[in-house]
């Protein structure tokens, strides 16, 4: 039978456990793939939920040569708590944060031919060397100069009196389809820029264009560097890729029943009334909410696990609580609620949350709020 276990020390029931040891794996399992090509995992948005400066110790620890997030106050936060490895900030910046960049030795992806004289200008007038990767764009219409106009970038790149390229990147905004023609459009886009380097018999920067979709299904893709974000922490990035490489989640988010009682048939439970049993049904209250990233479309759409069984949530996803349906079952205060992981032999993944909310698994991963108190397990270096 299945037998939850009571920790006191607990700051608080509710809780998202993170298996390090399975990040580890994850990290591994992606290197043997990639066969030599190194892989700089990314951790931007608090390490997709799992907590960006533990992930981050753990990733230095693995020997990753480089980190990547999205912006400067995450690679702040990291050099705060002693990462000295390379960190590339993968998103747009302002003028106005180039001093900071540099005074926290950061690399810039450097989007226009403005902001790379922008980076250039602030680096000289600090009399310091400006570490950047050049951002193409191939296709996303997100950041970076178009391939049709990127000769400008890389010219003006071989003027700049204080940057040092080190990369050059673009994003693909497909590589997770099963149709794979714009992946190899834009691959073929971002070799016609790299050209350039050829042409003038100049070295390339560091070359990297692969995401996981890429990771999984576009090995050409993968150059000199692969940027991994999601299948680092053990989930795919749609259910379309071919699973290539043996990861597993990571995550298991746990609360405990703080309140039990019997709802009369025709009571109705939570905000709105939405939902009131047919009979008489046990229900329990859990301390866990849309305040703490448990989204509330999953208003009587979510299962969790109690005892092993899986069982309903009912009526609205409060700020700071949910119902879930016992039916004839039983449950005491105390008692282990997973809402993502596995108890017992059963599981509710992230990709079910997903669905029943909507959207995609990086948004639950990302949407766990930091109220929920992170403990970490199997730290291999601890
Ligand atoms: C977020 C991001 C990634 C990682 O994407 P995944 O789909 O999570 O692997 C890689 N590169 C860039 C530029 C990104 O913004």
């Amino acid at each position: 039978m299945f037998k939850p276990q009571i920790d006191t020390q607990e700051p608080r029931p509710t809780c998202l456990e993170v298996d390090l040891g399975q990040l580890a794996a994850n990290y591994h399992a992606i290197l043997a793939h990639l066969g030599g090509v190194p892989a700089m995992p990314i951790l931007k948005a608090n390490a997709y939920g799992h907590g960006l400066v533990p992930v981050a110790k753990l990733m230095e620890h693995l020997g990753a040569p480089i980190l990547g997030l999205a912006f400067l106050e995450e690679a702040i936060a990291l050099r705060r708590a002693g990462i000295t490895s390379p960190i590339l900030v993968l998103g747009g910046i302002l003028g106005n944060q180039i001093p900071r960049f540099l005074e926290h030795d950061l690399i810039l992806s450097a989007s226009s031919v403005d902001k790379l004289q922008a980076i250039d200008a602030c680096a000289t007038a600090v009399g310091v060397r400006a570490r950047v990767h050049l951002k193409i764009d191939t296709g996303m219409e997100r950041i970076g100069v178009h391939w049709y106009s990127a000769e400008a970038l890389l010219e003006a790149s071989l003027r700049c009196a204080s940057v040092d390229v080190l990369g050059i990147f673009s994003h693909l905004s497909t590589s997770d389809e099963a149709d794979t023609s714009l992946t190899r459009l834009q691959l073929e886009r971002f070799c016609e820029v790299l050209r350039f380097y050829e042409a003038r018999s100049l070295p390339c920067p560091v070359r990297h264009l692969a995401n996981s979709g890429a990771v999984l299904q576009h090995p050409d893709t993968w150059f000199d560097l692969v940027r991994p974000g999601i299948l680092t922490y053990g989930v795919l990035p749609s259910d379309q890729v071919p699973v290539t490489v043996p990861v597993q989640p990571a995550l298991t988010w746990k609360s405990r029943v703080v309140y039990f009682k019997v709802v009369q048939a025709g009571q109705p439970v939570s905000y709105g009334a939405t939902w009131a049993p047919a009979d008489w049904t046990r229900v329990v209250t859990v301390p866990v909410g849309y305040g703490d990233g448990y989204p509330r479309a999953l208003s009587n759409r979510a299962e969790v696990l109690i005892g092993g069984q899986r069982l309903p949530v009912r009526g609205r996803v409060c700020m700071d609580q949910i119902m879930a349906d016992l039916g004839r079952g039983e449950a005491y205060n105390g008692d282990e609620v997973v809402l993502l992981g596995r108890q017992g032999d059963q599981r509710v993944t992230v990709e079910a949350l997903a669905a029943w909310v909507g959207t995609i698994p990086y948004e639950i991963l990302t949407g766990i709020n930091t109220r929920v108190p992170r403990i970490y397990l199997n730290d291999p270096f601890a």
